[in-house]
């Protein structure tokens, strides 16, 4: 299992012992005209950000810690279903590496057992309506023991999972592997070919959920996902209403 199985994604590699966070790593490095496939990758981030500016707890050599940059010739508004693809991607790699099945919550978590094993944090760049860059950043809990604090009830690792130590190595070689199939069948066909495999593994569909953003919290029940990656929330009244992934949070009730 030595090398890359991929050719597109990690075909440029930055390695930082430490970083603050790798998305925004990557982001100075497309700034600066990064390749589309370049990875970076670090042993730790020290200001690791979920949505929201929420704060990513990423501890040396524990966990995967990666940001892509892409570059698909697409507008801007047909951009956000790539966070979706990475969930699927990572979903296929743990299915392989650690023969379990991981649940995929809207839009951009993935969890085991009810607790979050992965973030997903997408940034665009864009202008004019056209897309500059995609960063896609993951932070997988591989083989983290414990968590701080109100963590602690809310997330978990492979290690946990498994009881066994997992090779982050072999991981993330998969889930580049997964993540640029996915990726080649997204720009040949569009999302709906991904967003079926996406809904098998998302476990929180056909759910009452209460969706909350800055705005305003739903109440609903969990219809569907449409081809835009968007989640259709029919309310108590009937009628059906699209969010769209970005600045909402989900739970399930
Ligand atoms: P929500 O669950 O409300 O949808 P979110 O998906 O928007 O949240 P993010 O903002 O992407 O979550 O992630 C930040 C949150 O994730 C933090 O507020 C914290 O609760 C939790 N968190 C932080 N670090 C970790 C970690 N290593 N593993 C699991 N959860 C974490």
């Amino acid at each position: 299992y030595c090398g890359l199985e991929s050719v597109i994604l990690g075909r440029n590699v930055y390695y930082f012992d430490s970083t603050a966070s790798t998305n925004q790593a990557a982001r100075e490095i497309a700034a600066g005209g990064g390749a589309e496939g370049t990875l970076v990758v670090a042993e730790e981030q020290t200001g690791g950000r979920g949505r929201m500016g929420r704060g990513w707890y990423a501890p040396r050599y524990l966990g995967i810690f990666c940001s892509l940059i892409l570059r698909p010739e697409l507008p801007p508004t047909e951009a956000p279903p790539v966070t979706m693809l990475a969930a699927v991607a990572l979903a296929r790699a743990i299915q392989e590496v650690c023969h379990i099945k991981a649940g995929i919550k809207w839009p951009n978590d993935i969890l085991i057992g009810g607790k979050k094993l992965c973030g997903i944090l997408t940034e665009m760049s864009a202008e004019m309506e056209r897309l500059n860059y995609l960063v896609v950043g993951m932070g997988v809990n591989v083989n983290t023991a414990d968590f701080p604090g109100e963590l602690k009830e809310i997330a978990t690792s492979l290690k946990i999972e498994t009881g066994a130590f997992v090779s982050r190595r072999l991981l993330l070689q998969r889930l580049l592997y997964q993540f640029e199939q996915l990726y080649r069948v997204w720009l040949d066909k569009g999302f709906k070919p991904v967003l079926a495999e996406w809904k098998e593994y998302c476990v929180t569909l056909n759910c009452p959920v209460r969706v909350t953003s800055v705005r305003e919290t739903l109440e609903g029940w969990a219809e569907d996902v449409d081809d835009t990656g968007a989640l259709l929330l029919r309310l108590p009244d009937g009628t059906l209403k699209q969010l769209v992934a970005g600045e909402v949070s989900l739970r399930t009730q």
